[in-house]
């Protein structure tokens, strides 16, 4: 749970809106704690034959007597003999259960005695059993009371004589509540109006508690939504700074991925947590405190179902927290299918690879539903393992129950409601078990989230510097480069020295360590060993801007972005005037066919600028690269898409353009290459030699043999004709 609960301090920000959500949590509670409680009134007025006005009497007279009543009929031919003459008696107030010690018992009160009325000094006053418990329910605490009492195998009444007690709480509010409602007496029909009441309140709590969970619902889910995006803006600066080979070894797609499903999974977590994890056990606890209230022993004995509830929660959520992970690194895989395919899919159709590609997609797309299968499997199973747990729990609880419901231990409606109540908080826990799934899932998704967000960054020393523009040297001093993924050196060992204003052109086969040679200048690698110095310093040792922004860099492929031309080319650089991104444009040979364009300059170019050619998408790089006048320019085979009418051109601007700059240049046609300073030739990350083309030409075996095979290509022609 360690990255789930990391993910919630980005709710931190949001946490008064969280608290109003907590608040209308404990008010959900309360009101469903209050609807169940209204259970046991209703089941007062609706079955039992005391109604609510007697029950909260008889109750407020048991306390009072530390004794249990019953109000009942007598079997047939109950009487008593008093002063000689003989009377019916039909309903008694019998004795079922004595407080040990208590009042009643002191004053000596049996179990299955019958109260048959009261004796206040003007001999026997007989009353029914209902309003004999009404008469001793008016008397305040402290005040006495002379019952008239039969004991089992006697029919002689005698007195009994006793001070009232105190009344607990419970019965005083029951008191309170029953004298505020219109006593509607025995007749059972007029009761109709209390039932009403009660169906009113019910109404008036329902509509209570669905307010309140909308304002929960509605806080939680906007604070979630809010810290999501919070996560996601960290995740993305993470992201821009992470190290170059970090997407080449992992792809780009399962970065993009952690974006979209993942905090899609955690959103859903948090909203869980702050959703059905307060509520639920606010409901249970609710739920459990008045089961308790009417019986605890009982409650305890339901309560023998949590420790395995627990262990299948725990079971259940191991294996669903490794299914969650794998369904996340199968939609990451998905998404690298699809980005593959769609962005290559002028490849795609032109090789009529369809069949083969809607298999691989097929695949990767079966396993994320295999995963999701899994997945769904375990949350189902969960409910019914829970539920049936809960069903013989019960059980066992109800027989204990039962058993002491036809012992008159407790009444029946009690029983019922407590039942009720038990019920009650199975629900609950029985959806916790659903969160606790849900939870796991999360925290696999977070773990990927925070994965991205720790994995080591750029390096940056401490006490790095600003790096003033470059005017000396540019060193390469005893490089190597490995790829983290790879076993050998990709550039191994280079020593190089290029003083400011020079052109250096490196040739050499493919996978010769070119581009990765060149990419250790603007630290887009860091070296594994040795260093690159620029004017004698260490580029470790200055900040990424200061290098970065002197250096220009125009690659194979090149990358547009979503938006106008003169954008563009404008890339980077803050406030930069029409006028300006016009002359670089004209020095790049863009100016020419923007000028065709319906928008000029203010056309879209699409993404990954779709909608021009090739050798146009390069040029516009070029203008990039010139209008940040740069003090370094590399171009990594800037040339090898344009077609040779506008290269010449371009290569002539290049000359005006690199004037006075230190150029590294990799090209495969001579025509660049004969115009550098030095030519350094590379050979499996070695450099084999570097001097003019002449001295090339007359010394180096590879060099010769490059220079043979361009020429013959054509692209010796052109350059021979310069
Ligand atoms: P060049 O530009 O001269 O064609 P590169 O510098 O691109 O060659 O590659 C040099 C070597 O490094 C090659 O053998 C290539 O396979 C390897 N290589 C390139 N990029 C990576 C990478 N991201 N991970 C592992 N190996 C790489
Ligand atoms: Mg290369």
């Amino acid at each position: 749970m360690k990255n789930f609960l990391r993910s919630l301090r980005y709710l931190r920000p949001y946490r008064v809106r969280i608290a109003i959500a907590v608040l209308c949590v404990i008010c959900i509670a309360s009101l469903w704690a209050g609807g169940l409680g209204m259970m046991l009134p209703g089941a007062k007025i609706l079955i039992s034959d005391e109604g609510l006005h007697g029950w909260a009497y008889l109750s407020l007279v048991n306390d009072r007597m530390e004794a249990k009543l019953v109000g009942q009929k007598t079997p047939p031919g109950a009487a008593i003999e008093e002063n000689g003459v003989v009377r019916q008696i039909d309903t008694v107030v019998n004795v079922v259960g004595l407080k040990k010690d208590g009042i009643a018992q002191k004053a000596g009160l049996l179990a299955s005695d019958w109260i048959i009325g009261v004796n206040d000094g003007e001999g026997l006053q007989r009353l029914r059993d209902d309003l004999l418990i009404r008469h001793l329910a008016q008397l305040q605490q402290g005040q006495e009371v002379t019952l008239s009492v039969v004991r089992a195998g006697s029919n002689h009444p005698h007195t009994i004589t006793l001070a009232m007690g105190e009344a607990k709480l419970a019965s005083r509010a029951l008191g309170k509540v029953a004298a505020w409602i219109p006593d509607p007496g025995p007749v059972y029909a007029k009761r109709f109006n209390m039932f009403l009441g009660l169906l009113v309140a019910v109404f008036v709590i329902t509509i209570l508690r669905g307010l309140f969970t909308f304002l929960q619902e509605y806080f939680v889910g906007t604070a979630i939504w809010q810290g999501i995006m919070d996560l996601r803006c960290d995740n993305y600066n993470a992201v821009l700074h992470l190290p170059t080979t970090f997407f080449s070894e992992k792809g780009v797609s399962d970065a993009t991925s952690r974006f979209v499903s993942d905090t899609g999974e955690l959103a859903r977590g948090q909203n869980t947590l702050l959703g059905k994890t307060l509520v639920e056990p606010a409901k249970a606890v609710a739920s459990i405190f008045i089961a308790l209230y009417w019986s605890w022993k009982l409650t305890i004995i339901a309560l023998i179902a949590g420790p395995p509830a627990y262990y299948f929660i725990r079971r259940f959520g191991k294996k669903m927290h490794r299914a969650s992970k794998r369904a996340l690194e199968s939609w990451s895989s998905m998404l690298g299918v699809l980005a593959e395919t769609l962005q290559g899919i002028r490849v795609v159709k032109a090789y009529t690879m369809e069949g083969r590609e809607r298999k691989r997609f097929f695949q990767v797309n079966r396993q994320l539903l295999r995963q999701q299968n899994r997945m769904e499997r375990l949350d189902a199973a969960t409910s019914p393992t829970m539920e049936s747990l809960g069903i013989v729990t019960a059980i066992v609880a109800a027989g204990a129950a039962g058993y002491l419901v036809f012992n008159y231990k407790m009444d029946r409606d009690v029983f019922l409601v407590w039942m009720a109540a038990l019920f009650a908080m199975f629900d609950p826990v029985r959806k916790l078990a659903k969160v606790s799934m849900r939870f796991q899932a999360s925290e696999a998704a977070a773990a990927r989230i925070f994965e991205l967000q720790d994995a080591p960054r750029e390096v940056i020393r401490p006490l790095s510097q600003k790096l003033p523009r470059h005017t000396r040297s540019l060193e390469f001093r005893n490089v190597c480069y490995r790829y983290p993924s790879a076993s050998v050196d990709a550039v191994r060992n280079v020593n190089l020295k290029i003083l400011a204003g020079q052109t250096v052109a490196i040739v050499g086969p493919n996978g010769s360590g070119k581009t990765t040679l060149l990419s250790l200048v603007p630290r887009l690698l860091d070296a594994t060993s040795g260093q690159v110095l620029i004017d004698g310093v260490d580029v470790m040792d200055v900040t990424l801007r200061s290098l970065r922004s002197q250096i220009g860099l125009v690659t194979q492929d090149t990358v547009l972005f979503h938006a106008t031309i003169a954008e563009n080319i404008s890339y980077g650089l803050r406030r930069v005037d029409r006028q300006t991104v016009i002359e670089a444009a004209q020095k790049a040979f863009v100016h020419e066919f923007v000028q065709e364009m319906p928008d000029g300059y203010d056309t879209i170019v699409g993404e990954h600028g779709a909608t021009l050619s090739g050798g146009q998408k390069q040029r516009i790089s070029i203008a990039r690269a010139i209008l940040r006048d740069p003090a370094i320019m590399i171009f990594d085979e800037a040339m090898s898409q344009v077609d040779s009418d506008s290269e010449h051109r371009i290569h002539q601007a290049m000359e005006g353009f690199t004037k006075g700059r230190t150029t590294l240049v990799i090209a495969h046609r001579f025509a660049t290459v004969l115009s550098a300073d030095i030519i350094a030739v590379m050979q499996d990350g070695m450099l084999v030699d570097a001097g003019t083309h002449k001295q090339l030409l007359d010394r180096c075996r590879l060099y010769q043999h490059l220079y043979s095979t361009q020429f013959i290509d054509g692209g010796g022609v052109s350059a021979v004709r310069t």
